[in-house]
């Protein structure tokens, strides 16, 4: 069955420099007017070219987010950017508990709860990545790491009625790696993560659930074909015109 809305989510990470970020938005820009009106885009690029990626995008349909937010609004936090300062430079959205941040940079659940929480209270859309590594997967323990990651983020939220949530389930073994997840086990995780924001959070309405991990315009189809996914999170292949333009292409033909 043809999906309504297909979210076509790009995390450029570190892997763009200002000029290059400048570049890319640009080209996308000028691309925006044949994107299938059921695309959802939006591209989450470095802080640094937050701002002038966000006006490129201003009028043309394209989505912008923070791959990172701190919870305080203002303060003696070097190095960081509140989920308000994101908001008045135009912010949409913000990725909360990437497994880089959560991996990388040690950010714990009571963090990521924070972010969710502050990031909620400036009026952006929080997308909360989840997912397991390859040692929870090898001790067949994803479905209660997911659980667990989800029900933290969400069980003291006070969630706006009928607002749509995001999640992103990103198999931290499959990110950056080129192994993709099974799609057919993409969609077994995805129904139990539908089920359990569900019943964490009565009050929310569609839960949307995109898929993150080595996705390209080979495999994207095979995900967008399973009725539980509702769109991808990319990282590498978002990151340069030639990928990111393929994904595009192959994303409407389910
Ligand atoms: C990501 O970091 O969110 C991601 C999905 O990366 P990649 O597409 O490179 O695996």
């Amino acid at each position: 069955m043809k999906k309504n809305a297909i979210y076509l989510f790009a995390n450029w990470k570190m892997y763009l420099d200002y000029d290059e970020s400048n570049i890319l938005a640009n080209a996308l820009a000028s691309e925006a007017k044949n994107f299938d009106k059921r695309i959802k885009m939006a591209i989450f690029p470095s802080a640094l070219s937050f701002y002038p990626v966000a006006q490129v995008f201003r009028d043309v349909g394209i989505g912008i987010g923070a791959q990172n937010v701190y919870w305080v609004d203002k303060g003696g936090y070097t190095g960081e950017v509140s989920a308000n300062m994101y908001k008045e430079a135009g912010c949409e959205y913000a990725l909360v508990g990437h497994s880089e941040r959560r991996h990388l940079f040690g950010e714990s659940l009571e963090e990521t709860e924070k972010k969710f929480e502050a990031v909620l209270a400036a009026g952006l859309t929080p997308v909360l990545c989840v997912g397991e590594t390859s040692a929870e997967k090898k001790n067949g323990i994803t479905e209660r790491v997911v659980k667990n990651q989800l029900e933290s983020a969400l069980k003291k939220i006070s969630w706006p009625k009928g607002k749509e949530i995001i999640i992103a389930y990103e198999p931290v073994w499959a990110i950056g790696t080129g192994d993709a997840c099974d799609p057919e086990e993409a969609q077994k995780i995805q129904e139990i993560i539908k089920e359990t924001v569900k019943k964490t959070v009565p009050k929310a309405g569609y839960v949307a659930a995109l898929y993150g991990g080595s996705v390209d315009g080979k495999n994207i189809g095979a995900f967008l074909a399973k009725s539980a996914i509702d769109g991808v999170l990319v990282g590498g292949a978002s990151a340069k015109l030639k990928s990111w333009l393929e994904i595009i292409k192959e994303s409407v033909k389910k």
